[in-house]
């Protein structure tokens, strides 16, 4: 099945009651059995069923079975938020002592999460991305993940994941791609290599800003060594599962990470027009990018989907033949900025991405306001820079508020 094809009817229930075509909202938190001893095998994990909202959900199982299709996994976690899906996917594996080996460009709050494992004893050592040297020079006998996004948040450099793959795994290391920018659309790390991949679903799978949540969905093919994880050890003869079933029995329903019914719904609902939100939202971030490099000489553009753009061809090899649809534009001073961002009339400004609606935000003082100015440069963050998340309006409205709102060019007029 091709990707939209697929988006509607794999790892869809077909068994509703009455015939219902997207699992119901089961806003309950809790569900009852006829016998204890039921509830007993439910609760040890020997009979399938559902227990309590916040151990599973059936409308959140529902969810969660589509994304694992998505991505080509075995099996995945939703979580209340992005930041919860990492926070499980990570603390899953480590424990005081461990180090994660991370790529520089990050989503600012991932950098702020790893800042907050150094008081519980895990540290994370930034390389820039794609430096394979300062990878291998990173890696030491306390590593115990590699991590990196497939599109770097707001940097929107790109990242080899098979060679990343392949890397660590030849230290025997798992690799946990965030993939919330790029999207399953462009590529499935999963076929690359990578262990874990999380997705913010906040974003474009939702589609329309009316849910947090995130999911995390593993691969089943990594080879657990229970010396290097001992939290393992009890579940590493599952197999596949191994990952999840630890999660699950653990630190995910331990810290109450789990996602509402009615977001899990929500997100059923975005997810079956993600190829088509993208596919849109994506030519129009490449018909913007290629607009303004033309016609402003003194706005610098950086998109992947750009001849010129240092990961144009890494791109173009590793994605589905498109590009994503965030771009950032540096217009030259933090005052241009936002005189820019006020006199755009159409986007919205607000620290989202992913939405049908195009949003537009100053990074340097919002999202990555917590950073140092070296991480900030570090994920390509600069005083100058607007970042674009460019939704599913006409091009050629989006086009007429942008050149409004854009200085006059001194040489074109
Ligand atoms: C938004 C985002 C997150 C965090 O997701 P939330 O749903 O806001 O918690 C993580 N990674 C990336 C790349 C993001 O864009």
């Amino acid at each position: 099945m091709r990707f939209n094809t697929s988006l509607l009817h794999e790892g869809v229930r077909k068994n509703e009651k009455h015939g219902a075509t997207l699992t119901p909202i089961y806003q309950n938190s809790a569900f009852y059995h006829d016998s204890a001893n039921e509830l007993a095998r439910i609760f040890d994990g020997k009979a399938r069923g559902f227990s309590y909202t916040r151990l599973g959900n059936p409308t959140v199982e529902a969810f969660e079975e589509r994304i694992t299709k998505l991505e080509g996994g075995v099996a995945s976690i939703a979580c209340a938020s992005g930041m919860a899906a990492l926070t499980n996917a990570f603390l899953n594996i480590l424990r005081a002592g461990d180090e994660i080996v991370s790529s520089a460009s990050l989503y600012g709050g991932s950098i702020d999460l790893f800042r907050d494992f150094e008081a519980f004893g895990i540290t994370t050592r930034y390389v820039p991305n794609n430096d394979w040297e300062a990878m291998e020079a990173a890696i030491n006998e306390k590593t115990r993940v590699i991590f990196a996004e497939t599109i770097g948040n707001p940097r929107l450099d790109v990242t080899d994941i098979e060679r990343l793959a392949a890397l660590a795994h030849s230290h025997g290391l798992p690799l946990i791609v965030d993939n919330t920018v790029a999207t399953a659309f462009l590529v499935q790390p999963i076929r690359l290599g990578a262990d874990i991949v999380v997705n913010s679903s906040s974003k474009y799978i939702n589609g329309s800003s009316n849910s947090i949540s995130g999911v995390l969905t593993d691969a089943g093919k990594f080879k657990w060594d229970v010396e290097k994880y001992p939290g393992m050890k009890e579940y590493a003869k599952i197999g596949p599962f191994a990952y999840t079933a630890k999660l699950r029995n653990g630190l995910f329903r331990n810290t109450g990470a789990c996602l509402a019914p009615q977001n899990a719904y929500l997100n059923q609902l975005g997810l079956e027009t993600l190829g088509l939100r993208m596919q849109r939202q994506c030519e129009n971030a490449a018909a913007l990018a290629e607009w303004i490099q033309e016609n402003y000489e003194d706005i610098t553009v950086n998109y992947p989907g750009l001849s010129d753009s240092p990961w144009h061809e890494l791109a173009k090899k590793q994605f589905s033949g498109y590009f994503g649809a965030i771009l950032t534009i540096r217009v030259g001073s933090k005052e241009r900025a936002f005189a820019v961002l006020d006199a755009l009339k159409l986007p919205y400004q607000l620290s989202n991405i992913g939405d049908v609606r195009t949003l537009v935000i100053h990074p340097a003082s919002t999202i990555s306001l917590h950073n140092t100015k070296e991480q900030q440069e570090e994920s390509g963050v600069f005083e100058d820079l607007i970042r674009i998340s460019v939704g599913i309006e006409d091009i050629e409205d989006l086009k007429e508020d942008f050149a409004e709102a854009f200085p006059k060019n001194p040489i074109t007029g």
